[in-house]
């Protein structure tokens, strides 16, 4: 007999009860990509450390320009150059005199306007200056981008490519982040072979071990030992036990149903694992079962390819992301108008894999492919999952929806 099967929310509420991060390391700044900050920053120098030209021009004194117009020109005689990474701090600039300056370079202490190189004519090492300029333009201020002293980013920042970009503007080298999860994968199935090898009849390539492993690349976490195990209890006990204390979680593929060679309800059980939930009223991905042992989550999806990956999104990346330290795990929903409709009854709450895109003011979905849960090529271009509910009848053209985002769609971090 089937397992009752729980809602989802009740299943990633039980999920995510128990998963905490606390272990720490430290990284350098480049290698912080989609990790999580477990320290405060705050800045150790100010950006700019100096007041700097904005542009290329010319900089001098405003209150020299006072009075200048068209019909009386202001001089101002150019005694130097400055380029950007000119390290020499420039000798006091006398009343009259101004200096050559490239965008970025250090400004003279006096010098507190820069005019534009287009705006004025350079000649004998002269310029004519026809209007008042105004204190302060064209000049970027000390600690215009980030104050010395400053708090940056809080603890619990996620590290985007940005995060990297103000971390090195700032000099730092190393921090302190969130150690990410460990991951263990076993694709279960005496009938998978490896991609390379020649295949039997009855005999399929394991397409799931290597989706799943590049999802928990893509999320940041180690896949730390993979393999596949033949439908057999004592061979998937071993592969199990084995993994335990190497990982944080043991993620398995297929071998989740009520079938006679289904054995990871079975392996868990006798383990001594507390089971979680083992049945998810979702449509695909229902046969999922996940449990705890020695603080460690054993997760098994099953081996219908977009079932696993439907589960993964809506239960393992969250539990994955809580694991690593992000404070924002709630999954995002977007209201979208499902253009072609949906003309299947759904007795059973149904997620249907479509590509989202804003077209004409508004989100519009259009599913990827055949829907079934042995069916893998729809996951192609799918970032999102309209959330069907359970019992609803057909659904019309050009109805609204709401949709999970998948994939980059939250703006998941690429891990190298
Ligand atoms: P199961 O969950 O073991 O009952 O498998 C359900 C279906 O998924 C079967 O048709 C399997 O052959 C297929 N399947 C199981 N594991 C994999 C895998 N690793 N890669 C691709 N298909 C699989
Ligand atoms: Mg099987």
């Amino acid at each position: 007999m089937l397992p009752k099967a729980i809602e989802l929310e009740k299943a990633r509420e039980k999920l995510l009860k128990t998963a905490t991060c606390k272990l720490t390391e430290n990284v350098y700044v480049e290698k912080s990509l989609g990790k999580v900050l477990a320290e405060k920053i705050y800045a150790p120098i100010n950006v700019p450390a100096f007041r700097k030209s904005a542009l290329d021009g010319f900089a001098l004194r405003a209150a020299d320009t006072r009075g200048a117009t068209t019909q009386s020109p202001v001089k101002i005689k150019i005694i130097d150059e400055i380029p950007a990474g000119d390290t020499r701090k420039v000798s006091k600039l006398a009343c009259g005199h101004g200096v050559k300056i490239l965008t970025g370079a250090p400004l003279p202490p006096e010098a507190d306007v820069v005019i534009k190189k287009e705006d004025v004519n350079f000649k004998d090492g002269e310029i004519l200056i026809t209007d008042e300029l105004i204190e302060n333009n064209n000049v970027i201020p000390v600690g215009e981008d980030m104050h010395k002293g400053e708090l940056i980013f809080p603890e619990g920042e996620l590290i985007t490519p940005y995060h990297i970009g103000v971390m090195a503007a700032l000099g730092l080298t190393d921090i302190k982040v969130y150690k990410t999860p460990k991951v263990a994968v076993f694709s279960t199935g005496s009938e998978l072979k490896f991609p390379g090898e020649t295949l039997k009849f009855g005999q399929i390539y394991n397409s799931n071990l290597y989706t799943v492993t590049s999802l928990i690349k893509t999320l940041g976490a180690q896949v730390c030992t993979k393999g596949n195990v033949a439908d057999d209890i004592k061979t998937i006990e071993s592969a199990v036990l084995q993994s335990i204390d190497k990982c944080d979680i043991i993620l398995t593929t297929g071998g989740v149903s009520v079938g006679d060679y289904d054995f990871i309800h079975k392996t868990l059980e006798k383990i001594g694992a507390e089971i979680l939930f083992s049945r998810v009223a979702i449509k695909p991905g229902s046969p999922v079962i996940a449990a705890v042992k020695n603080n460690k989550f054993l997760i098994g999806l099953s081996g219908n390819p977009a079932a696993a990956f439907i589960s993964f999104e809506l239960l393992v990346k969250p539990l994955i992301h809580k694991l690593s330290g992000y404070k924002d795990i709630n999954t995002k929903y977007l209201e979208v108008e499902l253009q072609e409709g949906y003309f299947k009854k759904s007795p059973q709450r149904r997620f249907l894999r479509v590509h989202v895109a804003f077209e004409n003011g508004k989100w519009i979905a259009r599913q990827t492919g055949k829907q079934k849960s042995s069916i893998l090529r729809s996951m192609i271009g799918c970032n999102a999952l309209v959330d069907i509910p359970a019992g609803s009848g057909p659904i019309a053209p050009g109805s609204l929806v709401k949709a999970v985002l998948i994939g980059g769609g939250d703006l998941t971090c690429y891990q190298p």
